[in-house]
């Protein structure tokens, strides 16, 4: 999915003026990849509607090209559609807290409790694990055993009593020994059928769970969807624990979920080890979806602390063609604002690999303290002339800033990069100006 969206999108990307058919062939584009990473159909029709009528119309944002600004809302809508922000489970007031995970054969129930103990155990909460697969012998001591590895209790009465008995003790348990959230595993089948519904319902009714977490395999496409409807109607789920994303590049279930059964993805299993669980982010989900890296967060980022006015006076230097080192100082300062300079650059989709950006992404913190001190070792003449700094000068400032020549010809070296690198993103900056809105 990830990389027929890309094409389109670099192809978009390229683009200074959007016509109303470029955005129509995207979106063709868009229609098709989402159909094939297994998303709903209903879903997808009404997805590309959406993003459709957002970019027709819409105001330019000035520091986004057209194309740019399709993406976004491609993203934003893609986050959208996940549920838009991060959703949390609901934590009683009283303690204990119960959640319960219901699911089919194999789909990562017992896995996904000891995963959820694990993980929110993290977050200072105080798990019991509670054994309610009773029908199959395994099971119990499937948890058990992922119970000792977490060193977390497990609750179990052996195969003997009911599973709303097992539930029912586990709570009065827990009370007792001071556990403030109490995980219930429970017996899956092969497909739905009244039987299991009618057990995990009669469970429900008998210790009323906070939250009832459905676990379902993410590799199953819309066959999860379809589990989680079926769930849904008869249980009332609070959210989705999608398992095996780490096997699923497509993302079709993800995307799906929350738009047909109304029930967001609260986690994301990744992997068979017990720390392989992640809290469900859909913005990140979009933006792995659209393999895109955190670009757009990197530019909210920059537009939030990057200083409008020295913005535009350095534009006015690069135009100039008089961008001195005191500037490349200031404006690794700047950047360092944003992060460290790796993952700034990381962040930024085709540069991460690009051999330039490379060295300058070799710049860490730590470098940075000695970029400054050789740039203040240097007068003011040599700042505005770096290339009249002959090898006597150099030794000079080596001395003066405690560095060696090497790590000052660094210095130079990676000065005339950005440079140019400067005055081809000024370059660039010209002709997305010329570009228009989209019609
Ligand atoms: P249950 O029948 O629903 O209780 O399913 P289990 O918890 O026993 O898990 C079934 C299989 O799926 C086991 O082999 C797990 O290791 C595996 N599994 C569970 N979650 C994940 C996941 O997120 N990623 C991967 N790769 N495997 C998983
Ligand atoms: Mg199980």
């Amino acid at each position: 999915l990830a990389e027929k969206l890309q094409e389109t999108f670099r192809r978009l990307k390229g683009k200074g003026r959007l016509t109303e058919a470029d955005v129509d062939e995207a979106m063709k584009e868009v229609k098709r990849a989402l159909l094939g990473a297994d998303v709903n159909f209903q879903v997808v029709k009404k997805f590309v509607q959406r993003v459709k009528e957002r970019a027709i119309g819409q105001d330019i944002l000035d520091s986004l090209t057209p194309g740019q600004q399709v993406i976004k809302i491609v993203r934003d809508e893609l986050a959208a559609l996940m549920g838009g922000t991060q959703s949390k489970i609901n934590v009683s007031p009283k303690p204990p807290t119960l959640v319960m995970l219901v699911g089919l054969h194999g789909a990562g129930k017992t896995t996904s409790a000891a995963k959820l103990a694990n993980t929110l155990r993290k977050t200072g909460r105080r798990p019991l694990l509670v054994a309610g697969d009773v029908y199959r012998p395994a099971a119990i001591k499937q948890l058990q055993v992922l119970g000792q590895q977490l060193d977390v209790p497990v609750f179990s009465m052996g195969d003997r009593q009911s599973p709303v008995d097992i539930a029912r003790a586990a709570v009065e348990h827990a009370v007792g020994t001071g556990r403030d959230l109490v995980i219930i595993d429970t017996a899956g089948r092969l497909q739905i059928d009244q039987e299991m519904m009618d057990e995990l319902a009669a469970i429900k009714a008998a210790v009323h769970p906070h939250e009832i977490l459905l676990v379902v395999d993410a590799m199953t496409g819309q066959v999860a969807v379809n589990v989680a409807e079926a769930f849904n109607s008869r249980l009332g789920l609070d959210g989705v624990i999608l398992t095996k994303l780490d096997g699923d590049a497509r993302g079709g279930a993800a995307l799906s979920m929350k738009a047909v059964t109304g029930c967001p993805v609260k986690f994301a299993g990744v992997g068979e080890k017990l720390d392989a669980l992640e809290p469900f982010h859909p913005d990140r989900m979009a933006d792995r979806i659209l393999g895109m890296g955190d670009v757009l967060t990197l530019i909210e980022k920059a537009q939030a602390s990057f200083d409008a006015d020295q913005v535009a006076k350095l534009n006015q230097k690069i135009k100039n063609v008089e961008f001195t080192l005191d500037d490349f100082l200031e404006q690794l300062q700047e950047v360092r604002k944003l992060g460290p300079i790796q993952q700034i650059i990381g962040m930024i989709p085709g540069l991460g690999s690009m051999k330039k950006m490379k060295e300058l992404g070799d710049i860490d913190d730590k470098e940075l303290v000695y970029v400054e001190a050789i740039i203040k070792s240097m007068t003011p003449w040599e700042r505005n002339r770096p290339h009249e700094i002959n090898g006597s000068r150099r030794r000079r400032i080596a001395r003066g800033s405690g560095t060696s020549v090497q790590q000052v010809n660094s210095v130079l070296k990676q000065f005339e990069q950005t440079k140019k690198m400067m005055r081809q993103f000024s370059e660039m900056g010209k002709s997305m100006k010329k570009g228009g809105r989209v019609p």
